[in-house]
């Protein structure tokens, strides 16, 4: 059994507040939310970061982001919606399996702190 916490929640034996998923990506809710809306979005296969990515992940992100956008359309953010992965200890990447943040709900300041 994997130690890595999102390797457990896609297998099921971590419970998430599951949002939507496809057969190799997932989305459910971040247990601490940062805007009305705060979806996380992630492979299934474990991948450590955006850091590690290359041409052979192509289909993967594709599949994320068009399950990103379907997400937001469910959550009704139609005034726009953002989406942001953390690499590395100064970015604050907390758990080591891809992931992208997808928020909205309110008005989203910019430069992110
Ligand atoms: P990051 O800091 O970019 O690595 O993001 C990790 C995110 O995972 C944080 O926003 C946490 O609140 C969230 N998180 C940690 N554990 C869980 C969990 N068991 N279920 C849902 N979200 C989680």
């Amino acid at each position: 059994m994997s130690e890595c916490l999102f390797c457990r929640i896609a297998a099921g034996t971590v419970p998430a507040n599951k949002v939507d998923e496809t057969e190799h990506v997932l989305a459910f809710r971040d247990l601490n939310p940062q805007a009305p809306s705060h979806v996380l979005l992630i492979p299934k296969q474990h991948v450590a970061s955006a850091e590690v990515l290359g041409p052979e992940h192509a289909a993967l992100l594709a599949n994320l982001f068009a399950l990103a956008s379907r997400v937001a359309r469910s959550e009704g953010l139609d005034g726009g919606w953002r989406l942001v992965t953390n690499v590395g200890p100064d970015a604050g990447q907390s758990v080591l399996h891809l992931h992208f943040h997808l928020l909205g709900g309110r008005r989203l300041g910019w430069p992110p702190g």
